[in-house]
Protein backbone atom coordinates (compact mmCIF):
# COMPACT_ATOMS: atom_id res chain seq x y z
CA UNK A 1 0.00 0.00 0.00
CA UNK A 2 1.38 3.46 -0.67
CA UNK A 3 1.92 5.24 2.50
CA UNK A 4 -0.92 7.91 3.71
CA UNK A 5 0.31 11.45 5.71
CA UNK A 6 -1.76 13.55 7.52
CA UNK A 7 0.41 16.37 8.53
CA UNK A 8 -0.97 19.17 10.80
CA UNK A 9 -0.60 22.88 9.52
CA UNK A 10 2.30 23.70 11.08
CA UNK A 11 4.42 20.35 10.02
CA UNK A 12 3.24 21.79 6.16
CA UNK A 13 5.04 24.85 6.61
CA UNK A 14 8.08 23.91 5.93
CA UNK A 15 7.57 21.32 3.22
CA UNK A 16 11.15 20.37 2.48
CA UNK A 17 11.29 19.01 5.93
CA UNK A 18 8.21 17.30 5.79
CA UNK A 19 9.69 15.82 2.69
CA UNK A 20 12.15 14.42 4.72
CA UNK A 21 10.03 13.07 7.50
CA UNK A 22 8.50 11.24 4.86
CA UNK A 23 11.61 10.15 3.70
CA UNK A 24 12.45 8.83 6.76
CA UNK A 25 9.41 6.78 7.29
CA UNK A 26 10.26 5.13 3.52
CA UNK A 27 7.96 7.06 1.48
CA UNK A 28 10.55 7.20 -1.00
CA UNK A 29 10.84 3.61 -1.66
CA UNK A 30 7.49 2.59 -2.43
CA UNK A 31 7.62 5.38 -4.93
CA UNK A 32 3.99 7.34 -4.57
CA UNK A 33 2.92 8.91 -0.88
CA UNK A 34 -0.70 10.44 -0.33
CA UNK A 35 -0.88 13.29 1.73
CA UNK A 36 -4.25 13.98 3.35
CA UNK A 37 -4.00 18.13 4.25
CA UNK A 38 -5.12 18.85 7.50
CA UNK A 39 -8.84 21.32 7.47
CA UNK A 40 -6.96 24.52 8.14
CA UNK A 41 -5.10 24.27 4.79
CA UNK A 42 -7.31 26.44 2.54
CA UNK A 43 -5.27 27.01 -0.97
CA UNK A 44 -7.94 28.75 -2.44
CA UNK A 45 -10.28 30.90 -0.60
CA UNK A 46 -12.93 31.26 -3.19
CA UNK A 47 -14.88 28.12 -4.43
CA UNK A 48 -14.26 27.36 -8.17
CA UNK A 49 -16.77 28.85 -9.89
CA UNK A 50 -16.34 28.51 -13.39
CA UNK A 51 -17.78 31.94 -14.02
CA UNK A 52 -14.64 33.11 -12.44
CA UNK A 53 -12.91 30.87 -13.71
CA UNK A 54 -13.56 31.92 -17.32
CA UNK A 55 -11.59 35.22 -17.31
CA UNK A 56 -7.89 33.05 -16.95
CA UNK A 57 -7.99 33.13 -20.73
CA UNK A 58 -8.46 30.63 -23.22
CA UNK A 59 -6.23 27.36 -23.62
CA UNK A 60 -4.81 24.85 -25.93
CA UNK A 61 -7.59 21.64 -25.96
CA UNK A 62 -6.47 18.66 -27.07
CA UNK A 63 -8.70 15.63 -28.79
CA UNK A 64 -7.06 12.94 -27.22
CA UNK A 65 -6.98 8.70 -28.04
CA UNK A 66 -5.36 5.95 -27.54
CA UNK A 67 -4.11 4.00 -30.21
CA UNK A 68 -3.89 -0.06 -29.95
CA UNK A 69 -0.61 -1.00 -30.87
CA UNK A 70 -0.18 -3.52 -33.60
CA UNK A 71 -0.36 -7.22 -31.88
CA UNK A 72 -0.08 -5.82 -28.40
CA UNK A 73 -2.34 -6.24 -26.02
CA UNK A 74 -3.29 -3.76 -23.79
CA UNK A 75 -0.64 -1.18 -25.31
CA UNK A 76 -1.55 2.20 -26.75
CA UNK A 77 -0.36 5.04 -28.09
CA UNK A 78 -1.55 8.05 -26.92
CA UNK A 79 -3.20 10.03 -30.37
CA UNK A 80 -3.27 14.38 -29.63
CA UNK A 81 -5.22 16.85 -31.61
CA UNK A 82 -5.17 20.25 -31.41
CA UNK A 83 -8.95 21.80 -30.85
CA UNK A 84 -9.60 25.88 -30.94
CA UNK A 85 -8.58 27.22 -27.90
CA UNK A 86 -10.99 27.36 -24.91
CA UNK A 87 -11.63 29.35 -21.46
CA UNK A 88 -12.14 26.81 -18.83
CA UNK A 89 -16.00 27.28 -18.16
CA UNK A 90 -16.31 26.47 -22.12
CA UNK A 91 -14.00 23.59 -21.81
CA UNK A 92 -16.26 22.32 -18.88
CA UNK A 93 -19.31 22.46 -21.02
CA UNK A 94 -17.56 20.34 -23.77
CA UNK A 95 -16.17 17.29 -21.30
CA UNK A 96 -19.76 17.23 -19.60
CA UNK A 97 -21.05 16.54 -22.98
CA UNK A 98 -22.70 13.39 -23.57
CA UNK A 99 -20.15 11.59 -25.78
CA UNK A 100 -17.70 12.50 -23.05
CA UNK A 101 -18.64 11.40 -19.57
CA UNK A 102 -19.60 7.95 -17.94
CA UNK A 103 -23.02 6.84 -15.68
CA UNK A 104 -20.51 4.95 -13.25
CA UNK A 105 -19.04 6.09 -10.31
CA UNK A 106 -17.63 2.86 -8.15
CA UNK A 107 -13.79 3.13 -8.54
CA UNK A 108 -13.24 -0.26 -9.51
CA UNK A 109 -15.88 -0.37 -12.30
CA UNK A 110 -14.54 3.03 -13.11
CA UNK A 111 -11.27 0.89 -13.62
CA UNK A 112 -12.29 -2.27 -15.24
CA UNK A 113 -14.29 0.44 -17.49
CA UNK A 114 -11.47 2.71 -18.33
CA UNK A 115 -9.64 -0.67 -19.98
CA UNK A 116 -12.48 -2.17 -21.65
CA UNK A 117 -13.14 0.54 -23.99
CA UNK A 118 -9.52 2.13 -24.06
CA UNK A 119 -9.43 2.44 -28.02
CA UNK A 120 -12.79 3.59 -28.83
CA UNK A 121 -12.94 6.96 -26.38
CA UNK A 122 -12.70 9.71 -27.18
CA UNK A 123 -11.69 12.32 -24.88
CA UNK A 124 -11.25 15.94 -24.42
CA UNK A 125 -8.27 17.27 -22.44
CA UNK A 126 -6.45 20.76 -21.75
CA UNK A 127 -3.34 19.91 -19.82
CA UNK A 128 -0.36 21.79 -18.86
CA UNK A 129 -2.14 25.26 -18.16
CA UNK A 130 0.73 27.44 -16.66
CA UNK A 131 -1.12 29.21 -13.64
CA UNK A 132 -1.97 28.39 -10.44
CA UNK A 133 -4.94 28.09 -8.62
CA UNK A 134 -3.69 28.55 -5.14
CA UNK A 135 -3.66 31.84 -3.11
CA UNK A 136 -0.81 33.87 -3.58
CA UNK A 137 -0.26 34.43 0.20
CA UNK A 138 -1.25 30.44 1.18
CA UNK A 139 1.81 29.73 3.78
CA UNK A 140 1.94 25.99 3.78
CA UNK A 141 2.37 23.84 0.54
CA UNK A 142 2.12 26.58 -1.65
CA UNK A 143 2.87 25.16 -5.15
CA UNK A 144 4.48 28.49 -5.91
CA UNK A 145 6.82 28.98 -3.64
CA UNK A 146 7.65 25.23 -2.06
CA UNK A 147 10.84 26.46 -0.91
CA UNK A 148 12.69 23.26 -1.96
CA UNK A 149 16.07 22.71 -4.01
CA UNK A 150 14.71 22.68 -7.10
CA UNK A 151 14.29 27.05 -6.04
CA UNK A 152 18.16 27.07 -7.14
CA UNK A 153 16.87 26.63 -10.76
CA UNK A 154 14.88 29.60 -10.31
CA UNK A 155 17.65 31.53 -8.87
CA UNK A 156 19.93 31.08 -11.53
CA UNK A 157 17.21 32.35 -14.50
CA UNK A 158 15.58 30.05 -15.58
CA UNK A 159 11.52 29.02 -15.47
CA UNK A 160 10.48 26.00 -17.04
CA UNK A 161 6.18 25.92 -16.93
CA UNK A 162 5.49 22.92 -15.08
CA UNK A 163 8.84 22.22 -13.45
CA UNK A 164 9.66 25.06 -11.32
CA UNK A 165 6.57 26.83 -12.04
CA UNK A 166 2.83 25.05 -11.37
CA UNK A 167 0.83 24.00 -14.22
CA UNK A 168 -2.80 23.25 -14.17
CA UNK A 169 -5.15 19.90 -15.79
CA UNK A 170 -8.42 20.26 -16.83
CA UNK A 171 -9.25 17.22 -17.46
CA UNK A 172 -12.04 14.92 -18.47
CA UNK A 173 -13.52 11.08 -18.17
CA UNK A 174 -11.11 9.02 -19.53
CA UNK A 175 -8.00 11.47 -20.18
CA UNK A 176 -4.81 9.73 -19.62
CA UNK A 177 -1.35 10.62 -18.41
CA UNK A 178 0.87 8.08 -19.85
CA UNK A 179 3.70 6.43 -18.08
CA UNK A 180 6.40 8.33 -17.38
CA UNK A 181 9.11 9.00 -15.07
CA UNK A 182 9.49 13.10 -14.19
CA UNK A 183 12.50 15.34 -16.17
CA UNK A 184 15.68 14.71 -14.73
CA UNK A 185 14.05 11.96 -12.68
CA UNK A 186 12.94 15.19 -10.60
CA UNK A 187 9.65 15.02 -7.58
CA UNK A 188 6.61 16.23 -8.65
CA UNK A 189 3.47 16.51 -6.60
CA UNK A 190 0.03 17.08 -7.84
CA UNK A 191 -2.94 18.79 -6.08
CA UNK A 192 -6.31 17.66 -7.07
CA UNK A 193 -8.43 21.49 -6.74
CA UNK A 194 -11.73 20.00 -7.35
CA UNK A 195 -13.95 18.18 -9.54
CA UNK A 196 -13.29 13.47 -9.85
CA UNK A 197 -10.85 11.82 -8.67
CA UNK A 198 -7.93 10.55 -10.55
CA UNK A 199 -6.47 7.11 -10.80
CA UNK A 200 -2.46 6.55 -10.87
CA UNK A 201 -0.50 3.56 -11.73
CA UNK A 202 3.33 3.74 -10.01
CA UNK A 203 6.39 1.41 -10.27
CA UNK A 204 8.71 1.58 -7.16
CA UNK A 205 12.11 3.39 -7.67
CA UNK A 206 13.63 0.21 -7.25
CA UNK A 207 11.85 -1.79 -10.38
CA UNK A 208 12.75 1.30 -12.44
CA UNK A 209 15.63 -0.60 -14.43
CA UNK A 210 13.20 -3.86 -14.84
CA UNK A 211 10.46 -1.77 -15.91
CA UNK A 212 12.30 0.61 -18.90
CA UNK A 213 13.27 -3.22 -20.27
CA UNK A 214 9.88 -4.46 -20.63
CA UNK A 215 8.84 -1.42 -22.16
CA UNK A 216 11.72 -1.60 -24.16
CA UNK A 217 10.68 -5.13 -25.20
CA UNK A 218 7.08 -4.09 -26.19
CA UNK A 219 8.09 -1.42 -28.21
CA UNK A 220 11.51 -2.17 -29.88
CA UNK A 221 11.31 0.03 -33.01
CA UNK A 222 10.64 3.30 -30.42
CA UNK A 223 13.12 1.55 -27.83
CA UNK A 224 15.83 1.48 -30.84
CA UNK A 225 14.97 4.76 -32.24
CA UNK A 226 15.67 6.74 -28.60
CA UNK A 227 16.48 4.34 -25.99
CA UNK A 228 14.78 7.18 -23.67
CA UNK A 229 11.67 6.93 -25.81
CA UNK A 230 9.09 6.66 -22.39
CA UNK A 231 10.65 10.40 -21.55
CA UNK A 232 8.65 11.46 -25.01
CA UNK A 233 5.26 10.37 -22.81
CA UNK A 234 3.46 8.59 -25.04
CA UNK A 235 2.29 5.22 -24.20
CA UNK A 236 0.17 3.84 -21.94
CA UNK A 237 -0.13 0.31 -20.94
CA UNK A 238 -2.94 -2.01 -18.81
CA UNK A 239 -1.59 -3.24 -15.35
CA UNK A 240 -2.11 -6.71 -16.70
CA UNK A 241 1.04 -6.34 -18.76
CA UNK A 242 2.59 -5.27 -15.09
CA UNK A 243 0.83 -8.31 -13.59
CA UNK A 244 2.32 -10.87 -16.58
CA UNK A 245 5.80 -9.54 -16.23
CA UNK A 246 5.79 -9.53 -12.33
CA UNK A 247 6.60 -5.85 -11.85
CA UNK A 248 5.24 -4.56 -8.44
CA UNK A 249 2.84 -1.85 -8.73
CA UNK A 250 0.53 0.68 -6.83
CA UNK A 251 -2.70 2.16 -7.49
CA UNK A 252 -3.55 5.18 -5.68
CA UNK A 253 -7.02 6.62 -6.43
CA UNK A 254 -6.68 10.42 -5.60
CA UNK A 255 -9.85 12.11 -4.66
CA UNK A 256 -10.93 16.25 -4.61
CA UNK A 257 -8.66 17.86 -1.98
CA UNK A 258 -5.80 15.31 -1.50
CA UNK A 259 -2.26 15.44 -2.53
CA UNK A 260 -0.25 12.90 -4.23
CA UNK A 261 4.17 12.96 -4.31
CA UNK A 262 5.77 11.19 -6.53
CA UNK A 263 9.46 10.47 -5.56
CA UNK A 264 12.47 10.67 -8.31
CA UNK A 265 12.54 7.52 -10.44
CA UNK A 266 8.88 6.49 -9.85
CA UNK A 267 7.34 5.79 -13.29
CA UNK A 268 3.60 6.68 -13.22
CA UNK A 269 0.52 6.52 -15.45
CA UNK A 270 -3.27 7.74 -14.71
CA UNK A 271 -6.60 8.66 -16.10
CA UNK A 272 -9.39 10.94 -14.49
CA UNK A 273 -12.60 9.78 -13.76
CA UNK A 274 -14.83 12.89 -15.40
CA UNK A 275 -14.27 16.65 -15.22
CA UNK A 276 -11.74 17.77 -12.95
CA UNK A 277 -8.54 20.19 -12.54
CA UNK A 278 -5.63 19.53 -10.98
CA UNK A 279 -2.23 21.49 -10.43
CA UNK A 280 1.54 19.86 -10.52
CA UNK A 281 4.93 21.17 -10.26
CA UNK A 282 8.19 19.33 -9.90
CA UNK A 283 10.29 19.68 -6.59
CA UNK A 284 13.77 18.29 -5.49
CA UNK A 285 15.64 17.64 -2.53
CA UNK A 286 19.17 17.18 -1.28
CA UNK A 287 18.52 13.11 -1.62
CA UNK A 288 17.73 14.08 -4.98
CA UNK A 289 21.19 15.99 -6.59
CA UNK A 290 23.56 12.73 -7.12
CA UNK A 291 20.01 11.19 -9.06
CA UNK A 292 19.43 14.37 -11.13
CA UNK A 293 22.76 13.78 -11.83
CA UNK A 294 22.66 10.50 -13.11
CA UNK A 295 19.45 11.00 -15.21
CA UNK A 296 19.35 9.94 -18.71
CA UNK A 297 17.69 12.85 -21.43
CA UNK A 298 16.28 11.95 -24.17
CA UNK A 299 18.51 13.61 -27.16
CA UNK A 300 16.14 13.20 -30.09
CA UNK A 301 13.52 15.75 -29.01
CA UNK A 302 14.23 19.87 -28.96
CA UNK A 303 11.58 20.03 -25.90
CA UNK A 304 13.74 17.94 -23.61
CA UNK A 305 14.13 19.39 -20.35
CA UNK A 306 17.81 19.58 -19.68
CA UNK A 307 18.89 21.15 -16.22
CA UNK A 308 22.71 22.39 -15.45
CA UNK A 309 23.54 20.43 -12.31
CA UNK A 310 26.40 22.68 -11.65
CA UNK A 311 23.95 25.20 -10.10
CA UNK A 312 23.73 22.58 -7.47
CA UNK A 313 27.00 22.09 -6.80
CA UNK A 314 27.96 25.57 -6.48
CA UNK A 315 25.66 26.00 -3.44
CA UNK A 316 27.19 23.17 -1.81
CA UNK A 317 30.63 23.63 -2.49
CA UNK A 318 33.19 25.74 0.34
CA UNK A 319 32.58 28.92 -0.28
ZN1 LIG B 1 13.79 10.75 -27.58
Amino acid sequence: MAMMFTPTIDELRNFPEYVKSMEAKGAHLNGVAKIIPPQEWIPRRRFYNMNELEGMGRFDVIDQSLEPTEGRRGLYALVHKERRPQNPKEYKKIAEQKRFRKKISNPDEVEKLFWRNANTRKMVYCPDVNQSLMDHDLEECNFQKLGTTLDLLQESGTTIAGVNTPNLYFGSWGTTTPWHCDDMDLYSIYYLHDGHAKTWYTIPPSHHQQFESIAAALLPEEAEYCHEFLRHKLYIFDPSILKKHKIPFEKVIQEKGEIVVFFPRCYHAGFDHGFNISEGINFASERWIPIGKRSTRCKCQESTVDIPMDIFEKKRGPE
